[in-house]
C-alpha cells in the first residue's frame, strides 16, 4: 500500500497497524550535515512518501508544518532538555499533526471526517493542525473529567470544522469507539473516514526527524541516550525508527508513569492490558498503548534484540512530584509532569548503568499546561504563554455521550 492510501485509512483493514514495508539506512555523515529543520524533516520522511509527495511539495509541507521554535537546553553536563511544546498547542503533538494535516490536505480526493480519541494533548493538536482546512471535519473524542481544564477549553473552543465529543468514560473508551467506527463497513460506505491518532502513520514520520536533530546538537563522541515520556508509545517509535535509519543512539529509555504495561512486557514478555489509571502525567494514562505492535513488529518480537535498543521504567506520581521540585532547585529548570517522568527514566539510567553519557530528556510539554500541579511544587508562578490564555477565554462547545460505540455513530450519522 502506498503513502497516501495508509495516510487516509488510518487501520489497515484487518485492524492492525501500518510500518513502512522498507526503512531507509543513512550514514552518520547525513546526520552530522548542516540543515534546517524542514530541509532535515524533508529529508528523512521523502523515501516513505516520494510515491505520493514531490520533493518541493514535502519541502513547503514541512515548512508550513515547522515554523515554530525548538530548543534543547542543557541542564547539567549529561542532561538536555529537548523542548519540543512551541507548537500553536504547547506539546509535542503540534509536530505530528500539523505535518499530518498538510499532507491530508495536499492529497485529499474528497470530503472526510477525521476521527480522534485523545487523552489530552492529541486533541487540541489535531484540532488546530486541522483548523479551517477545508474538505475535512474533525470529531474529537475525549474523556470527561479526565483532562485538564486548559487541555479541554483548547480542543472545545475552536468551532468551524472542528467538533468535540465529550464521552463518559476513559480514554480506552474513546479509542475503542474510534477502533470500532473504523471496523464498522456500514458507516464507511456512508461517511469516508480518516485518524490523526498517533496510529497513523503520518503521525509517526515526523516524530523522529527532532531526534536527530536534537543529535545533531549534542554529538561530541559521548554515547546518546533519549528518555522518552511514554503512553501510547506513538513518539518512542519515531526514536525507534530514527535509530532505525542510523542515528547513533546508545539507548531509547521508554519512561511510563504507573501505566506500566511496557515495562513490565520489557521485563518477562507478557503484555497484560490494564485499565488505565489516573495520574499527574495524564495525557501518558494508557492502559492499552495501541503502539505497542508496532515496535513488537520492528523486532519481530525478539525480546532480546529489543532490549539492547530499548529500556524501561515506570515513575509513581509521588517521585513526579519530587522530580519537579528537585529540578527546579538543582538546575533552575522547570518540567511539566509529563517531562519529569522523562527525567526520572534518565535517572534511572544513571543510577544503574553509570553517568558517562549525554542524555537527553523529551520535553514534551510547556509546564504551563500544568501550571495546577507545578506552581504549588516550585513556588513560583509560571508565565502562561498568550497562546494558552487565549483559549482559556474562550467558551467551551462539546456534545457529551455515553461511552458506547452505538452513541458515536449515531452522531456521525445524524450530523
Ligand atoms: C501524548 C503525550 C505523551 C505521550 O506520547 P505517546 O506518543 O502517546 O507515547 C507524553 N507527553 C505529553 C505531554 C503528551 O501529550
Amino acid at each position: 500500500m502506498g503513502f497516501k492510501e495508509a495516510l487516509f485509512n488510518g487501520l489497515a483493514p484487518d485492524g492492525g497497524l501500518y510500518l513502512p514495508e522498507f526503512i531507509p539506512e543513512f550514514g552518520a555523515d547525513f546526520f552530522k550535515a548542516d540543515m534546517s529543520y524542514p530541509e532535515l524533516a524533508s529529508a528523512m520522511i521523502q523515501p516513505f512518501v516520494s510515491d505520493d509527495i514531490s520533493d518541493t511539495m514535502l519541502m513547503s509541507i514541512t515548512e508550513s508544518a515547522f515554523n515554530f521554535d525548538i530548543s534543547l537546553i542543557s541542564l547539567s553536563e549529561n542532561i538536555n532538555s529537548l523542548e519540543l511544546f512551541y507548537g500553536p498547542t504547547l506539546a509535542f503533538k503540534d509536530f505530528a499533526a500539523r505535518f499530518t494535516a498538510r499532507c491530508m490536505e495536499q492529497l485529499l480526493n474528497d470530503d472526510i471526517t477525521v476521527l480522534v480519541a485523545t487523552s489530552g494533548d492529541t486533541g487540541s493538536a489535531v484540532a488546530n493542525g486541522f483548523f479551517e482546512i477545508e474538505g475535512i471535519r474533525v470529531v474529537i473524542l475525549y474523556p470527561s473529567g479526565r483532562i485538564s481544564p486548559i487541555q479541554e477549553k483548547q480542543l472545545t473552543t475552536l468551532g468551524n470544522n472542528i467538533t468535540a465529543l465529550e464521552v463518559d468514560g476513559n480514554f480506552d473508551d474513546c479509542q475503542r469507539m474510534v477502533k470500532d467506527a473504523f471496523l464498522d463497513e456500514n458507516l464507511r460506505e456512508k461517511r469516508a473516514l480518516s485518524s490523526a491518532n498517533s496510529i497513523n502513520i503520518a503521525r509517526l514520520l515526523p516524530q523522529s526527524v527532532y531526534y536527530a536533530w536534537a543529535w545533531k546538537q549534542v554529538y561530541n563522541g559521548n554515547s546518546v541516550l533519549f528518555s522518552v515520556p511514554s503512553g501510547n508509545f506513538g513518539n518512542l517509535n519515531g526514536g525507534l525508527l530514527a535509530k532505525r535509519m542510523g542515528l547513533p543512539v546508545k539507548k531509547l529509555i521508554a519512561a511510563t508513569n504507573v501505566n506500566d504495561v511496557f515495562p513490565k512486557y520489557l521485563k518477562n514478555g507478557e503484555i497484560k492490558p490494564q485499565i488505565s489509571k489516573r495520574t499527574l502525567s495524564n495525557a501518558m494514562d494508557v492502559g492499552t498503548p495501541s503502539n505497542l505492535d508496532r515496535i513488537i513488529k520492528l523486532y519481530n518480537g525478539d525480546l532480546t534484540a529489543m532490549r539492547e535498543d530499548l529500556v524501561s521504567w515506570s515513575c509513581s506520581d509521588e517521585e513526579t512530584r519530587m522530580l519537579i521540585k528537585n529540578t527546579k532547585e538543582k538546575y533552575d529548570y522547570i518540567a511539566d509532569p509529563h517531562t519529569a517522568v522523562g527525567l526520572s527514566g534518565l535517572q534511572k539510567y544513571f543510577e544503574k548503568y553509570g553517568a558517562d553519557y549525554t542524555g537527553i530528556v523529551l520535553a514534551t510539554a510547556h509546564p504551563g499546561k500544568f501550571a495546577e500541579i507545578v506552581e504549588p511544587l516550585i513556588n513560583e508562578k509560571i508565565t502562561i504563554p498568550d497562546k494558552l490564555k487565549n483559549a482559556s477565554l474562550k467558551e467551551k462547545f462539546s456534545t457529551m455521550i455515553p461511552n458506547k460505540y452505538s452513541s458515536l455513530k449515531e452522531y456521525l450519522l445524524e450530523t
